[in-house]
C-alpha cells in the first residue's frame, strides 16, 4: 500500500511539478550570496530544478549545500542498508512497471552485488546484509538518516548569525518543525536586536503561540510576496526588475483568461497584514510596508529560509 501510494504521488504529482516564483526567488537570494540555507519540508525536489544544491551526506559538503530537505526527496529511491540512492528509472521501467512491482520487496542491486562478491570469495554471507529499496523520504515520527549531521549543520548556520529568517508557505503545525522554527527564531533575536522573522502564508498562524517568535506575518500567496519584494528591490530579484515585469505581464494575462473561462482562481490578499507585536490599523499597515522595504534593503548579511 505504502509503495503504491508513493508511486502514484511520484508519477502523478512530483515528476510533473514545476518550480514556482518562490523557488526562483530563493535561487536569486543564493546567487546574490544572501542565502545561508533553505530548510524545506517539501519532498518534490523542485529546488534542484532551479539549480540549488540539495545533496549532502556528510558535514564536509554542508557549506556547498543550499537546501536541506528535512523530509527527504521523492525523486529518489534509497537502499535501507547501504543508503545508495537510485532514480526511479534505474529500478522500474516506467509507471506501469512500478505499479506491477508495487507489492514486491525489491532488493538493492548494490547490496546484492556485494553479497555475490563475498559469496564468490567464499566469505561468510548473510541475507540480512541486503537492503531493500524504498522512496527516499522521511516519514513523520521517523528519524532523519542524517539527523546528526543535520543538527550540527544547523548549529553552524545559526552561528553565522543570520539577520533575517523567512518562513514560506507553512502553517507550522508539525511538531518537529515547530520546535526547529522556535529555536531559529529565538537565536535570531538573541544574536542581533535587528534580527527579524517573517512568515508568508495564505493562512494565518496562531498569534498567541507565535507572537513572541515571529515579527511579521504576511497573509498572501508566497509567489505574490516574492514578486512584491523583487519589484521593490530589483537587485534581490532573479534578473533585476525586467524579468519580474515580464512575468507579471504573462501572469496577469493568464489570470484574465482564467477569469473569463470561470476557472476557480483564488483571490489573493497582497497585504502586509499583521505585525504580531503591534495592533493592526491602516496606518501601521502602511508603515510596515515601508519598514519592511527598508529592512530588506539593509540586509547585508545572510538569510535563512524555511
Ligand atoms: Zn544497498
Amino acid at each position: 500500500m505504502f509503495n503504491r501510494f508513493m508511486q502514484k504521488m511520484y508519477y502523478d504529482t512530483v515528476k510533473v511539478a514545476k518550480p514556482t516564483r518562490t523557488h526562483r526567488f530563493i535561487k536569486a537570494l543564493s546567487d546574490h550570496k544572501k542565502l545561508i540555507r533553505c530548510y524545506t519540508q517539501n519532498i518534490d525536489g523542485l529546488e534542484r530544478q532551479v539549480g540549488l544544491a540539495t545533496e549532502f551526506d556528510h558535514l564536509n559538503n554542508w557549506q556547498q549545500l543550499d537546501v536541506v530537505q528535512l523530509h527527504g526527496d521523492l525523486n529518489r529511491l534509497k537502499c535501507s542498508r547501504c543508503l545508495r540512492k537510485y532514480s526511479w528509472e534505474e529500478i522500474f521501467v516506467d509507471q506501469k512497471g512500478a505499479e506491477e512491482d508495487a507489492s514486491l520487496v525489491i532488493a538493492c542491486p548494490n547490496c546484492v552485488e556485494k553479497y555475490r562478491e563475498r559469496q564468490h570469495l567464499g566469505k561468510r554471507c548473510c541475507a540480512s546484509s541486503i537492503g531493500i529499496i524504498r522512496p527516499n523520504i522521511v516519514l513523520y515520527g521517523e528519524e532523519h538518516p542524517y539527523g546528526e549531521i543535520l543538527a550540527k549543520g544547523l548549529e553552524k548556520d545559526i552561528s553565522r548569525k543570520p539577520k533575517l529568517f523567512l518562513i514560506f508557505g507553512t502553517s507550522l503545525r508539525v511538531v518537529g518543525v515547530k520546535r526547529l522554527v522556535r529555536k531559529m527564531c529565538k537565536t535570531i533575536h538573541e544574536n542581533d536586536p535587528e534580527g527579524r522573522v517573517v512568515i508568508i502564508n495564505n493562512t494565518e498562524v496562531c498569534r498567541s503561540s507565535w507572537g513572541d517568535y515571529i515579527d511579521y506575518q504576511v497573509v498572501c500567496d508566497c509567489d505574490d510576496w516574492c514578486r512584491y519584494v523583487e519589484e521593490r528591490i530589483p537587485r534581490l530579484g532573479a534578473e533585476g526588475g525586467k524579468a519580474a515585469k515580464k512575468e507579471r505581464g504573462d501572469e496577469s494575462g493568464k489570470r484574465k483568461r482564467s477569469q473569463v473561462e470561470g476557472a476557480k482562481t483564488k483571490r489573493v490578499k497582497v497585504d502586509m497584514k499583521v505585525d504580531v507585536k503591534v495592533d493592526v490599523n491602516v496606518g501601521i499597515k502602511r508603515q510596515l510596508k515601508t519598514e519592511m522595504k527598508e529592512e530588506m534593503k539593509e540586509i547585508s548579511r545572510e538569510i535563512l529560509v524555511l
